[in-house]
C-alpha cells in the first residue's frame, strides 16, 4: 500500500475502538483523507497532542487503493492551534471551519485554494481579526471558491448591473430591482454597508482587515446570507455553527 507524506490540517476525530480514532485530514495535495490512528487514545501514544482540530501537521499516511480508510503512520505538528483554542469565540470558529471542510470537500480531490483560505483564516485570527469577521470571511470565500456564491457584477435575470445587491433564495443569485419585481421569491438585501464589507472581503486578506471596524449590522446581513447559502450547499445546517457570533 502506498504511503503518502503530506502537509495537512487535522479536521475531526471519530472514535473507532476503545483506543483508536478515525481522523479526517485536509491535505494540501489530496483534499480530505480519512485514516485510522491506532492506539491514539492511549496515554503513551506518539500521536498524543498532535491530532487536535486545526493543527497543521506533516502526516505520513498509508493509503488504500480506492476510497477505503488509510492508516496514520506518523504525525508531526508544524503549527499547533492550541493558542486559538484558549479563546472560546475563536475556538468555535475553528470547530465550525473543520466541519465545513469535512462535509463540504470531496475525498481525495485537490483543493489548493481552499487550503490557502484555511491558512489565511487562521493567520487572520492570530493577527487579531474579530471571530465574527473571520467566520463570515471564511464562509464567503469557501462558497466563492466552490462556485456557489456568485459574483456581484451581473443580475441573474437580465445580466445588467444588479446593484443595490439583493440575493434571491430561489434564483440562488443576485437580482436587480426590476427582475426582483418580476420573479423575486424573497431573499436578503445587503444594504450599502453589507456591500462595502463584501467588496472589502473579496479584495483584501483577513489579516489585512483585522484592524478595521465593521458595523455589527453589516456583518449580520452578510452573515445571514452566507450561513443560509452554506447550509444549502452542505445539505443541512452546521452542527457546530457559532450562531451567537453574528
Ligand atoms: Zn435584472
Amino acid at each position: 500500500m502506498p504511503a503518502l507524506t503530506c502537509d495537512a490540517y487535522v479536521l475531526v476525530r471519530h472514535p473507532l475502538t476503545e483506543s483508536s480514532w478515525i481522523v479526517s485530514f485536509f491535505t494540501r495535495d489530496s483534499g480530505v483523507v480519512r485514516a485510522v490512528a491506532k492506539g491514539a487514545k492511549r496515554v503513551k501514544s506518539p500521536f498524543r497532542g498532535a491530532l487536535e482540530t486545526m493543527n497543521r501537521v506533516r502526516a505520513e499516511l498509508v493509503v488504500k487503493e480506492g476510497r477505503g480508510l488509510g492508516t496514520v503512520r506518523s504525525v508531526d505538528v508544524l503549527e499547533s492551534a492550541l493558542d486559538l483554542f484558549g479563546n472560546w469565540p475563536k475556538a468555535s470558529v475553528l470547530m465550525a471551519m473543520a466541519e465545513v471542510l469535512e462535509r463540504g470537500l470531496p475525498e481525495h480531490g485537490e483543493e489548493e485554494e481552499t487550503y490557502r483560505l484555511t491558512g489565511a483564516a487562521l493567520e487572520g485570527l492570530r493577527a487579531g481579526a474579530p471571530p465574527p469577521l473571520a467566520w463570515v470571511y471564511f464562509q464567503t470565500w469557501f462558497l466563492r471558491l466552490h462556485g456557489v456564491f456568485p459574483r456581484t457584477e451581473h443580475c441573474a435575470g437580465c445580466d445588467r448591473d444588479p446593484h443595490p445587491l439583493h440575493f434571491d433564495w430561489a434564483a440562488g443569485d443576485w437580482l436587480c430591482p426590476a427582475c426582483r419585481e418580476r420573479q423575486g421569491t424573497g431573499g436578503v438585501s445587503l444594504g450599502r454597508g453589507g456591500e462595502t464589507l463584501l467588496a472589502a472581503m473579496m479584495a483584501r486578506s483577513l489579516k489585512d482587515l483585522a484592524g478595521d471596524a465593521f458595523p455589527p449590522a453589516d456583518l449580520k446581513a452578510l452573515g445571514a446570507l452566507v450561513s443560509r447559502t452554506l447550509a444549502d450547499y452542505l445539505g443541512g445546517p452546521l452542527a457546530s455553527a457559532p450562531s451567537d457570533l453574528v
